[in-house]
């Protein structure tokens, strides 16, 4: 048990101090004391002003001699004090499946690059995977009008039937699968959704495949649900997507679920419909493995990519927990938004978690949402194709100027925002690169410090995703600001002044 001294109330005025010197005396008076008055009496050293002491952290009716002659001079003069100690004691231990979590590393970046703007310093953030757009005019207003109307109230847990509904809808005509609304669970933010799913289906003594590079938080449900995750890296030679070779390798007795997202957050890679079948025949062949499939960015893909559903492909409706929201897509982050689709048994139990988590999710951003699905029809119509168009000259964009940069390497990525690149020539290897100045820079954490500090541009670490090789460059931001943080990265990584690993 780790104790965390709080606060310590003496009621002897002479006592009434938070700190005792620390003497022998002390500790076996204390003890007797503290025995007779029930509870431990615990001490740990502590700095105060530069001086060593020790605390006293618990215990009641414990008599505290004072020596005059400091430690170890017991026969010196003493004062002697029956006192109570009163010390709130916090066990500040965790539950270890919490306490092993990593932190958003994306979450993090984004919001030291805030901070640092606030405090006045010229930082381009690059790091948030949040489009820079504007919510649809429409689902705003549609928002506007449910707080007006008073649709203020409790949503039902499962979400409003009319939304579920049109989730259902959307499903049929975009994706060719058919639910009913009671398999779906919309919630707050497909993150939930994520977590309830991964939290429901599995738990200890479970393995859940995670190809890498993966989203963060993927990793972090997994460990949550005390599931082993098993993780499957990819590199920039297969376009950061799993063979199928490689899923019938990891697939064990224990495997419960797949986790897959296409196109993919950070990599931006989207699965062929060839290779999604192939993984699907290899799935349905073990009854207990599920695919958990996270579309969220299925409306933002540029052609000839194609968004293709794996709860499509024959058997697998049955084995597919499909995620998607309205965050990416309908721009809106903020409202935080999105759902579930799968067979009832498991609906019913994401529902069950949810009502005991945060019951239903907002009654407005639920109104905005049906009038994206309803009034703006397939895919989201115009403001979401005018998203799309302009991130895809943006993707072009920052692909072009990325590959003219010695030593990065990059795929074009077929959907997402986000920018991928392969840094390893860079800053890769034993040693690393090099800035005089600044030091070594090896592997994807030091590349973004340099590039905060040197080129003031917040991207996120290519390790936050399992894979060290490559940083993440989110393109969600206006021309001019992708141009600026561009040309800064651009002479940050001059080989006059950034020397190339194996160079140095
Ligand atoms: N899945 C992926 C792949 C994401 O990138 C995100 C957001 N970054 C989410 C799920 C969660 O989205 P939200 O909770 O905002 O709906």
């Amino acid at each position: 048990m780790r104790l965390c001294y709080l606060v310590v109330y003496l009621r002897e005025k002479d006592f009434a101090m938070t700190t005792i010197p620390w003497t022998q005396t002390t500790t076996r008076a204390a003890t007797r004391g503290g025995g007779g008055g029930g509870g431990l009496f615990w001490t740990r050293f502590c700095d105060e002003g530069g001086q060593r002491r020790r605390r006293l952290f618990w215990g009641e009716n414990i008599i505290i001699r004072r020596h005059k002659g400091g430690r170890g001079k017991e026969n010196g003069s003493t004062t002697t004090k029956k006192t109570t100690v009163r010390c709130t004691a916090v066990d500040q231990s965790l539950n270890p499946r919490v306490a092993n979590l990593n932190e958003s590393k994306t979450v993090a970046l984004t919001d030291l690059a805030r901070t640092l703007r606030e405090r006045g310093e010229d930082v381009i953030g690059l790091a948030a995977g949040e489009p820079d757009f504007e919510t649809p005019e429409v689902c705003a207003k549609a928002g506007v009008k449910a707080i007006e109307d008073g649709k203020t109230k409790y949503s039902p847990n499962q979400g409003t039937v009319p939304l579920r509904e049109a989730v259902c809808e959307k499903l049929k005509r975009e994706n060719g699968v058919e639910y009913t609304p009671s398999e779906i669970v919309i919630s707050n933010g497909a993150k939930q959704s994520v977590t309830q799913a991964v939290l429901t289906c599995c738990g200890p003594g479970d393995e859940v495949i995670v190809p890498a590079p993966y989203w963060v938080s993927y990793p972090e449900m997994v460990t949550l649900s005390g599931a082993k995750k098993v993780i499957l890296k990819t590199n920039i030679e297969s376009n950061f997507l799993i063979t199928p070779g490689q899923l019938g390798k990891a697939i064990t007795p224990k495997s419960r679920m797949l986790i897959l997202c296409s196109p993919s957050n950070p990599s931006g890679a989207v699965y062929s419909k060839e290779t999604l079948q192939k993984i699907c025949e290899i799935v349905t062949k073990h009854p207990r493995l599920l695919v958990l499939w996270d579309e969220i960015y299925e409306h933002i893909i540029y052609a000839p990519n194609e968004h293709v559903s794996v709860a499509s492909f024959p058997d697998m409706r049955e084995r597919t927990i499909v995620v998607n929201g309205f965050s990416k897509s309908f721009a809106m982050t903020g409202w935080r938004l999105g759902y579930s689709a799968a067979p009832e048994h498991f609906s019913k139990a994401f529902n069950m978690l949810q009502s005991q988590l945060t019951s239903g999710p907002s009654s407005i951003a639920q109104e905005a949402a049906l009038a994206g699905y309803v009034e703006l029809g397939n895919k989201g119509g115009t403001p979401v194709e005018t998203m799309r168009k302009k991130f895809q000259e943006r993707r072009d964009y920052v692909i072009e100027r990325l590959r003219k940069i010695d030593g990065i390497e990059i795929e074009t990525p077929g959907g997402a925002f986000y920018a991928f690149p392969d840094v390893t020539k860079l800053c890769g290897g034993e040693k690393g690169g090099f800035v005089e100045g600044f030091g070594p820079v090896k592997g994807s954490d030091e590349m973004c410090r340099y590039l905060l500090q040197e080129a003031r541009v917040a991207l996120v670490p290519g390790s936050a995703f399992g894979v060290d090789e490559c940083i993440r460059i989110s393109y969600a931001a206006s021309d001019e600001t992708l141009k600026k943080a561009l040309d800064r990265i651009t002479e940050a990584l001059d080989p006059k002044k950034f020397k190339r690993s194996g160079s140095w």
